[in-house]
């Protein structure tokens, strides 16, 4: 393809994904434990809630991954974490008003398909106690095809499963060997046939580009496999080289990974063969089958971005479990401990594990809204949405300079901000989150 110099300079900045404004490498300890009872406290009665639960185990640890997990080889540290999740289910329950209905349940990980059936079990019965579902909940779960058999989707399925997410990355065995993950497409297409049989409506393939030894034959070889399991959803994310955080990472060789116009090539390689099978692109990095959820919600501007990237949930209180978890309330955002350890000790003591979060001011709240509607829509109303008569003002000096800055990625329509290209949208979307710059260097490249 042919290289473009700007385009290449602008992607290879380093810039936070927007998963949350402020993202979270930026919370700080003026949230802790008693910050997080008065946010729970403080949910009115009766408000929908969502909850998303962290399962920081595998089997088996791929070298690409920055999730925050460990290797579990037997049971027993699964069986603690249980036990302490119960505690923690107690405490934030003793914290919210009696009638507080979930609208969606998110396991995630990790993997929480390691949990056997029985334990599957004894999560759902302490879910269940502790916070009703609401009539329609969306229960979706994160699975690993090499851990997960027939006994688990029958346990899900009970527990509600309405959507499930496969990690595919590449099919191709040299790159799965240089990232240390094997999973045949074979395999996958088992899982995806049992969802299906039993009636899983909502399939989410996660893709990777940039991956060491990856080749635009060899993604679209992967991409054929695929589409002929023709996932509802597929984000395809761009491979985070990122060895500073995720130290598995330096078993994978850089002299191996594809440069910055590779990446261009071989993203523009998957979108094309995406958007001609029938998909459209929502957002910065999905797809999705033109009659799914996702597109239905990008199309009429319900579309909404969380930790698990693109969401039609738009509930504002989420309550996260599990070590690592971010909860997100109207007030701010409260992390729990991340190491599974240190959050056990906190609530073998009787004690919420948050440990780092952000208050949100005005300002924050202006900013999340723009960035997170450029995210997803790639506009934004720069008068719009928030109870604050001064936005305007303070906001479009910096749309100017964003435009000024990078000729061509935006323009401005009186007070509404249009972007051009969804590849830029993150660049964009920076302008207004003014510290990034103090932080660049940690972040992954925008493309
Ligand atoms: S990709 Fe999935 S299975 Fe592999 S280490 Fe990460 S969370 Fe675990």
């Amino acid at each position: 393809m042919t290289h473009d110099p700007l385009k290449t300079r602008l992607l290879e900045a380093r810039v936070p994904r927007y998963t949350s404004f402020p993202p979270a490498n930026r919370f700080g300890p003026e949230v802790g434990p008693d910050q997080m009872a008065q946010w729970l406290g403080a949910t009115p009665p009766g408000a929908p809630v969502s909850l998303y639960i962290h399962v920081p185990f595998c089997r088996r640890l791929c070298w690409f991954c920055a999730c925050r997990t460990q290797g579990a080889r037997s049971d027993e540290p699964i069986d603690r974490y249980l036990d302490h999740l119960a505690i923690e289910i107690g405490l934030v329950r003793d914290r919210l008003p009696r009638d507080v209905a979930t609208t969606a349940l998110h396991l995630g990980g990790g993997t929480p398909t390691l949990l056997s059936p029985d334990r599957m079990d004894r999560l759902a019965a302490m879910v269940e106690d502790a916070f009703p579902a609401h009539p329609g909940r969306e229960v979706s779960v994160e699975i690993d095809p090499c851990e997960c058999d027939g006994a688990r989707l029958d346990k899900l399925m009970e527990i509600g499963l309405t959507r499930a997410s496969i990690g595919v990355q590449d099919f191709d065995r040299e790159v799965q060997s240089a990232i240390g993950r094997h999973q045949s497409a074979a395999r996958t297409a088992r899982i995806v046939e049992g969802l299906r049989e039993r009636g899983v409506g909502g399939i989410n393939f996660d893709l990777l580009y940039g991956l060491p030894h990856q080749t635009e034959a060899k993604l679209a070889d992967t991409l054929r496999q695929v589409l002929e399991m023709r996932p509802d959803r597929i984000a395809l994310y761009g491979y985070a080289h990122v060895p500073w955080m995720a130290r598995r990472q330096r078993l994978i060789s850089e002299s191996t990974l594809p440069d910055a116009t590779e990446r261009l090539g071989l993203s523009a390689l998957a979108r094309d063969a995406l958007l001609a099978n029938g998909y459209v692109e929502i957002g910065i990095d999905h797809y999705a089958l033109a009659g799914d959820s996702l597109a239905q919600a990008e199309r009429s501007g319900r579309l909404h971005r969380n930790f698990q990237g693109y969401t039609t949930d738009a509930t504002e209180r989420l309550i996260g479990l599990g070590p690592s978890a971010i909860s997100r309330f109207p007030q701010g955002y409260a992390q729990n401990q991340a190491a599974t350890g240190a959050w056990q000790d906190r609530l073998a003591g009787a004690t919420l594990a948050t440990a780092r979060g952000h208050v949100m001011s005005k300002t924050d709240r202006a900013i999340a809204f723009i960035i997170e509607r450029i995210m997803c829509e790639g506009r934004v109303d720069l008068r719009g949405g928030q109870d604050d008569p001064d936005m305007l003002e303070r906001t479009l000096p910096l749309a100017r300079r964003a435009i000024e800055e990078f000729p061509g990625i935006a323009r401005l329509d009186g007070p509404v901000l249009q972007a051009g290209s969804r590849e830029y949208w993150r660049l964009l979307a920076s302008v207004f989150d003014t510290e990034y710059e103090d932080s660049a260097g940690r972040y992954s490249m925008a493309s």
